[in-house]
């Protein structure tokens, strides 16, 4: 991680939204030695981040109001877009006021959140972040920025205390771009490398033997070798915890349904991208709604009609 001394000329922070990831990364704000205010429709959220050091506002506009800097970190684009207009946020805030949106939201929406923060007479940077709450709480997200240079400049030493790498990709929505792309690229490979492990099965190859191939060879991905959806070859991995997340299936049929949308509204052919939105939309409304997203395996060799054999699991411990 960047370290960040205290305040770097960053000001005060106004931090709404301090739920499971908002949470951390206020903390580590403070633990950084910014002043965050903070605010969260939740009042169990917002007491958890006073415990923090972040000072409790009463209000998101509350919060705004006394700021350099406002972060939020909200479920959606409409949550996004109703609290800078309708919620009166950017209305609140000092001119000049620099407005991060971290949540991962539609790219569109993001281009009109920059605009209406810059009509307001506002700086505005979407940075949305990859890492997951075990990242939030140890400081180590990624960050994907959009916006101007001057911008960006001006919220890295807030993203370096709050993580520990941060790309600008480019102007307005590029950040919320970068992300959608990534997480096509992971909810594809995620199924690839299930599809793989059920077909060994089906060839009678232990999942030890097709992980020390695959992991080496032209097969490898992080899906595969961090994130591996069978029990055994690596074990961090969720498949040893009975697929507890992680990153739950719903954050990434979330993410795949923003990718659809953007594929279909820019007429890319991006078939296996559209394919993984409907697998994961279904399974995420289903048996994985408390899954991680590499669970989808065992719907995979469910409907396969499958199940590995004790001799192909036996070097991994327990059967997935
Ligand atoms: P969360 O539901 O835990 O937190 C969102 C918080 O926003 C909630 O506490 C909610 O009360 C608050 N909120 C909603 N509307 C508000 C308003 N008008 N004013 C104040 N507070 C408001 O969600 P999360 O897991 O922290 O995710 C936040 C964002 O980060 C999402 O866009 C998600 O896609 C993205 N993300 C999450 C993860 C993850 O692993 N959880 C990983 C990467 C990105």
């Amino acid at each position: 991680m960047v370290s960040a001394s205290a305040d770097n000329g960053t000001g005060t922070v106004g931090f709404i939204g301090l739920g499971n990831m908002g949470g951390p990364m206020a903390a580590n704000l403070v633990k950084a030695g910014h002043r965050v205010t903070g605010f969260d429709l939740v009042p169990e959220a917002l007491a958890a981040a006073a415990e923090a050091g972040v000072e409790p506002a009463a209000s998101a506009t509350a919060a705004a109001a006394d700021a350099d800097v406002v972060i939020t970190m909200l479920p959606a684009g409409r949550h996004v877009l109703a609290l800078y207009e309708d919620g009166g946020l950017l209305a609140a805030a000092r001119p000049g006021t620099l407005f991060v949106d971290c949540s991962t939201i539609d790219v569109a929406d993001a281009r009109a959140a920059h605009e209406a923060a810059v009509r307001a007479g506002h700086q505005a940077l979407d940075a949305p972040v990859s890492g997951g709450v075990v990242g939030a709480g140890a400081g180590t997200l990624t960050f994907m920025a959009g916006g101007g240079a001057a911008e960006f400049a001006r919220a890295e030493p807030l993203l370096a205390a709050m993580g520990r790498k941060a790309v600008h990709c480019g102007a307005a929505g590029a950040g919320q771009a970068a992300k959608i792309c990534n997480n096509m690229i992971l909810g594809i490979s995620m199924i690839g490398v299930s599809e793989a492990f059920v077909l060994g099965e089906s060839l009678g190859l232990s999942h030890q033997a097709l992980y020390d191939v695959a992991s080496t060879a032209s097969g490898q991905c992080w899906a595969l070798s961090v994130n591996c959806p069978v029990p055994g070859p690596v074990p961090a991995s969720p498949a040893n915890r009975d697929y507890r997340p992680g990153f739950a299936a719903p954050l990434m049929a979330k993410d795949l349904g923003l990718a659809a949308d953007a594929v279909r509204a820019s007429g890319v052919q991006a078939e296996l991208g559209l394919r993984a939105a409907e697998l994961y939309a279904a399974f995420a409304g289903n048996e994985g709604a408390e899954q991680d997203f590499s669970g989808i395996i065992r719907t995979i060799r469910q409907q396969s009609g499958g199940a590995p054999t004790p001799q192909q699991t036996e070097q991994n411990g327990t059967p997935a």
